[in-house]
């Protein structure tokens, strides 16, 4: 009976607790400063501060991890190297849905890495970089059968500058559908050099190529652009300062890895699934079973630099022709560390079986299934006075032996006459 009459004298106090909490608290004190009336507002013990930011802020899954797609052509052999058949883009779509794993949007992911909300723990992120029609025309219907979300990276010299190029309708309705827009500079090229046609100096093209592109997008879209993809995912040290100088809150490299809560936001990298070759699906495998390389927490630029005192094979940023190549490189040059800790992965892959000789301090793995072309980014984890370090080369693998970078940029469109200009 009392039981009965407690739960009563508590129904008819929730339209006061939950609704108009903070006036009704406000005008109370106002009025009696000491005694608050109990049912009114039920006693509740000093809460610890720590519970009331647990309680004021979702609870975060720290331990959550983020995979990155990245596409670019959905065109079938029409579309060179960097474009996949429609059908094993819709067939990838389907194992993502069938694995169970959550297709998450950027601004969630961004929220996440803030603190404010919550993701699955394990989230999928897709992305289609570059611009090209395929991704509106064939992506588009593809991902909204599955119920996904995609950030499209675009570069504004490409926009609307008509053949396979997507329009700015084309990406007005895309944000309309709820898809985000990323920039992917001006005019996608490297950007660890400047082209000799600028006549200013390197900083004045940098900052042009981040902020102009990303001014074009905003003005014309009305959407804030804040996630920024590295043209052939190629960076340096100054690149990801003046990205985020240029006011973007996170980075994309083309160098697959599990994303945590604490990664570096300029070095995020994403499992590239565009090449045709069979590495395409095994990339693809690798991203989906959350089964690579994680991604360091910290900028690896002094992994960078230690990497090119070392002499690896194949060198860095030459070509093999090798689809199977022996990974090799003589860790001498990396002073003392424990023999025990090292290991090599390989991008796209995470760690592999390589073999370590400590008395001729070489590292050696023969790859074992063929590579796909493009970049490959090798890392040799140690560890030295307690602490893990990490020393990293790119080599290109072609069959054909044509020279990197990949992948290849598409060709320079020149805008057609009678196109109204984009707003710049
Ligand atoms: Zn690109």
């Amino acid at each position: 009976m009392n039981r009965k009459l407690a739960l009563l004298l508590l129904l008819a106090t929730l339209p006061f607790t939950a609704c108009d909490k903070v006036p009704f608290l406000k005008k109370k004190v106002a009025a009696t400063p000491a005694p608050v009336p109990i049912l009114a507002a039920p006693a509740a013990p000093p809460v610890p501060t720590t519970a009331v930011t647990a309680a004021a802020r979702p609870a975060i899954d720290t331990n959550a991890q983020v995979v990155v797609l990245c596409y670019h052509r959905l065109e079938g052999k029409a579309g060179g190297t960097l474009s996949i058949e429609p059908a094993v883009f819709e067939k990838q779509m389907e194992a993502i849905k069938e694995s169970g794993v959550a297709v998450i949007s950027m601004k969630d992911f961004l929220a996440w890495r803030r603190g404010e909300k919550t993701i699955p723990p394990k989230s999928i992120l897709i992305t289609i970089d570059d611009g090209y029609i395929s991704g509106f025309d064939v992506g588009v219907p593809i991902l909204k059968k599955y119920g996904f979300t995609a950030t499209f990276f675009i570069y504004t010299n490409y926009l609307s500058s008509g053949g396979k190029s997507m329009s700015l309708d084309q990406l007005r309705k895309l944000d309309q559908d709820g898809f985000e827009i990323g920039c992917h500079t001006v005019s996608h090229q490297d950007l660890r050099r400047k082209p000799a046609k600028w006549a200013g100096d390197y900083e004045s093209w940098l900052k042009d190529e981040l902020e102009r592109s990303k001014k074009i997008l905003e003005e014309n879209l009305g959407i804030k652009c804040s996630v920024f993809a590295y043209p052939f995912g190629l960076h340096k040290d100054v690149v990801r300062t003046a990205v985020e100088a240029a006011g973007y809150d996170a980075a994309f490299t083309t160098y697959g890895a599990r994303i945590g809560h604490t990664a570096n936001a300029f070095t995020l990298g994403r499992y590239d699934v565009t090449a045709k070759m069979a590495g395409n699906q095994q990339v693809f495998d690798v991203a989906l079973n959350f089964s690579g390389m994680a991604a360091p927490s910290s900028a690896p630029a002094m992994a960078q630099d230690a990497a090119t005192s070392m002499v690896t094979e194949p060198m860095h940023n030459t070509t093999t022709t090798e689809a199977t190549p022996v990974i090799k490189a003589n860790l001498a040059t990396l002073g003392d560390f424990d023999p025990g800790s090292v290991e090599m992965r390989l991008s796209g892959l995470g760690i592999v079986p390589a073999k370590y000789d400590a008395a001729s301090k070489m590292i050696e793995y023969k790859v074992a299934k063929p590579l796909r072309e493009g970049s490959h980014t090798v890392i040799i984890g140690y560890q030295t006075a307690g602490q893990r370090r990490e020393a990293r080369w790119v080599f290109h693998y072609s069959a054909t032996g044509e020279a990197p970078p990949e992948p290849v940029a598409p060709p320079a469109a020149t805008p057609k006459p009678g196109k109204k200009p984009l707003k710049k």
